[in-house]
């Protein structure tokens, strides 16, 4: 079988006009035609999403929101649902990330029911987990990690990609170890074959202080299927040489 493309997925998170976006968006577009190693997904700002849409259209850039909620539609001032997002052209949803779990407060509960919302719209889930630096100097991290995914992931229920992100490597600069990662992925990879996924059909990205200089050695790394990066997918360039250290 012939190993998947990784994925280059570059979380905006709440930055950038929209003229900013569409730069940035163009800027991707140029880099992602130039190469086809990888695949490349941008999550703007919901503000900035459909005139990203616009830039992408006919680009080999998938498009992705930053959060969902995880009901249809109703009564929740301010939310966005995974069939508006599906319906601006997305294809991914980031969820549970760090600063929604440690910075909302988001339970496992909810990343699990925002899944099955994101399932329901067609959408494909990109599930974050890691452990804090308290949990890591204490000895918990890979309990926690565990627990999140459990908790998190609906069972066989669609396509969906989980991203290991220690909270203590989002940006900091200090990224994790080949060493370590490789050894997450590892036992990711077990957790999801007891929830019934392949981990060819669940790719594992790497998240936490990613930059041009450590790409290709963290793409390289056992179990590696992709990077979800933050400050440096800000900068075109930066973001441009991860996506060529792909090649
Ligand atoms: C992130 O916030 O998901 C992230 C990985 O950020 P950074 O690349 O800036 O560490």
């Amino acid at each position: 079988m012939t190993k998947a493309k990784p994925l280059i997925a570059g979380n905006w998170k709440m930055n950038g006009l929209r003229a900013e976006a569409v730069a940035l968006a163009e800027a991707a577009a140029a880099a992602a035609a130039a190469s086809d190693a990888c695949e490349v997904a941008v999550f703007p700002p919901f503000t900035a999403l459909d005139a990203v849409a616009g830039v992408l259209a006919g680009s080999p850039v998938a498009l992705g929101g930053q959060d969902c909620h995880e009901a249809e539609a109703g009564a929740y001032t301010s939310c966005i649902s995974a069939a508006m997002l599906a319906d601006l052209g997305c294809r991914y949803v980031i969820l549970g990330h760090s600063e929604r779990r440690h910075g909302r407060r988001e339970t496992s509960e909810t990343v699990y029911d925002k899944a099955r919302a994101a399932f329901r719209a067609g959408l494909i889930p990109i599930v974050c987990v890691g452990e804090t630096r308290a949990q890591r100097i204490r000895g918990l991290g890979d309990d926690a990690v565990v627990d999140q995914v459990f908790g998190s992931v609906p069972y066989a229920e669609g396509p969906m990609m989980l991203a290991y992100e220690p909270v203590w490597a989002i940006g900091t600069g200090k990224a994790a170890t080949v060493e370590d990662i490789a050894r997450m992925h590892d036992i990711l990879g077990g957790v999801l074959d007891a929830l019934e996924r392949d981990c060819e059909g669940s790719p594992i990205l790497y998240g936490g202080s990613v930059s041009p200089d450590n790409a290709a050695d963290i793409l390289a790394a056992d179990g590696v299927s992709g990077l979800l990066i933050g400050g440096a997918s800000l900068d075109a360039q930066a973001f441009g040489e991860i996506i060529r250290a792909a090649g």
